[in-house]
């Protein structure tokens, strides 16, 4: 697989790409239904007709890969189907393994015979898939498909069934790594981080919360819970506020060092899954502040920024602020916001819903399908800018991980970091991600 160009260190788990290549007509479409076990999935259409390369979702014995349908390979096509070729072709380069389909029943032609030059010069694992072999009958057809020079046939009727769970464990097999899917386990409470420079209210928010809800719970069944934090009972459901044991008692102390304030904020992002950023309202946003929500950006975790003091913000404040917000938060426009008075409880039932939405965003997965046809949509409407005569194009994207989103973009070509931006808007336009962090990584094919 080629390098990750351009991404945070956490972008390393890539689902393992299989392109699915043959003539028009050998049964791509029927086979790539039956991988990812969903009959109607792929748009069926017109035989030898163009189909754009369209990324799925596919899983087998709990290993999770991304299967791209192609249109039919010719060679020395021209025009339209000559598209379609280059297409496979651009496929082939961002896969990890192809699958070569011929129609066991027409035998190998020509055309099969010039595909397989292509594939050897793409130097990728190919396993050749003898499809249409609906009964044992046909399986000396496949057998003459050894000629090909690409080893062993895998006799297959997409159509029926037959034999795919072989071809699956050879897929398996010559696939690099693939990502295994995580259980999903029985989770306690989310952890929160509450954070913010000293006096911005943190311990007042956390013993009004206590207050209000008559709840910091102790314990939750079946969970086990670091002394240092606090359970607390919010908006119907219990929420772990980590390493809140030096906020509980410290009410009205004076606050330590800086250095020692920030490994304290970092650890507790460390530990949480959402952080609650409490900045004062009724005072300008500082540089203190900033560092703080740089760690925040920096650790990935979904965002909430509560305005506290907001009893002390009269008209003309709440003009500046606006400003400010926009200067200031220019980095994370994203993030949920609030404006909350720990002193006399104001709004403070609007912070469940407000870390409910971040961590709703947080672990949002946009099915690949659907992500597709937005980014088609996208490219075509506003294409990548010509540079030096060139312009590299997206040819499509996975989504490989939540918590936050990361998605790769399969490209021709590195990206310019403004047009990245602008896909980074537009995918936040379409699907969302309030309070939540995306990453992008661009994966240029070699
Ligand atoms: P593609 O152009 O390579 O994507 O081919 P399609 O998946 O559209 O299939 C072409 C035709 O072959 C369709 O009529 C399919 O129903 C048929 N077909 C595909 N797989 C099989 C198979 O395993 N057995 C039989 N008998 N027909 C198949
Ligand atoms: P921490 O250092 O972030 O834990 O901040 P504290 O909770 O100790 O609060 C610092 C000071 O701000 C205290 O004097 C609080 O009474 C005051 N304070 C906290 N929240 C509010 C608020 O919503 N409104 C006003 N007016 N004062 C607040």
């Amino acid at each position: 697989m080629s390098e990750i160009v351009d991404s945070p260190a956490s972008v390393s788990v890539v689902n393992p790409v299989v392109a699915v290549v043959g003539r028009p007509n050998v049964g791509k479409s029927t086979l790539v239904n039956r991988i990812i076990g969903r009959r109607q999935a792929v748009v069926q259409d017109t035989p030898g007709v163009t189909r754009d390369r369209v990324p799925y979702d596919a899983e087998w014995l709990g290993r999770q890969f991304t299967v791209v349908d192609t249109g039919g390979w010719e060679p020395d096509a021209k025009d339209r189907a000559a598209a379609i070729a280059a297409q496979a072709e651009a496929a082939i380069a961002t896969a990890d393994v192809v699958l070569f389909v011929v129609d066991a029943v027409v035998g190998s032609t020509n055309v099969d015979e010039a595909a397989v030059k292509m594939l050897r010069r793409s130097h990728k694992p190919v396993i050749l898939v003898a499809n249409k072999v609906d009964n044992q009958n046909l399986e000396v057809e496949a057998t003459s498909l050894w000629s090909l020079g690409l080893g062993q046939p895998y006799p297959v009727s997409a159509l029926h069934g037959r034999g795919s769970g072989e071809l699956l464990d050879a897929l398996l097999d010559a696939m690099p790594s693939a990502p295994r899917v995580v259980e999903e386990t029985e989770r306690g409470p989310r952890r929160v981080a509450l954070v913010g420079r000293p006096n911005v209210g943190k311990s007042s928010l956390l013993n009004r919360l206590a207050k209000e809800e008559r709840a910091v719970v102790d314990s939750v069944a079946g969970t086990t819970v670091d002394p240092v934090d606090s359970l607390v009972e919010l908006g119907g459901e219990v929420w772990q506020f980590v390493d809140t044991a030096g906020l509980r008692k410290r009410v009205g102390q004076a606050s330590g060092t800086e250095y020692y304030a920030s490994l304290r904020t970092n650890a507790a992002l460390e530990a949480a899954e959402v952080a609650v950023v409490l900045l004062d309202a009724s005072e300008v946003i500082s540089e203190q502040d900033q560092r703080i929500l740089s760690m925040v950006v920096e650790s990935g975790r979904a965002v909430v920024i509560a305005f506290n003091k907001w009893d002390l913000v009269d008209a003309d404040r709440r003009h500046y602020l606006d400003k400010e917000i926009e200067r200031e938060l220019r980095r994370i426009p994203w993030a949920v916001r609030v404006n909350i008075s720990a002193k006399s409880g104001r709004a403070v039932d609007k912070l469940a819903p407000a870390i409910r939405t971040a961590l709703e965003s947080w672990e949002l997965r946009v099915p690949t399908g659907h992500l597709n046809q937005w980014l088609t949509a996208l490219t075509q409407a506003t294409p990548h800018p010509v540079r030096g005569g060139r312009a590299p194009r997206i040819l499509f994207a996975t989504q490989p991980g939540v918590s936050p989103p990361r998605f790769v973009l399969f490209t021709t070509g590195p990206l310019d970091a403004g047009y990245q931006r602008f896909v980074e808007r537009k995918l936040r336009e379409e699907f969302g991600f309030e309070g939540s962090p995306i990453e992008i990584a661009v994966k240029p094919r070699k």
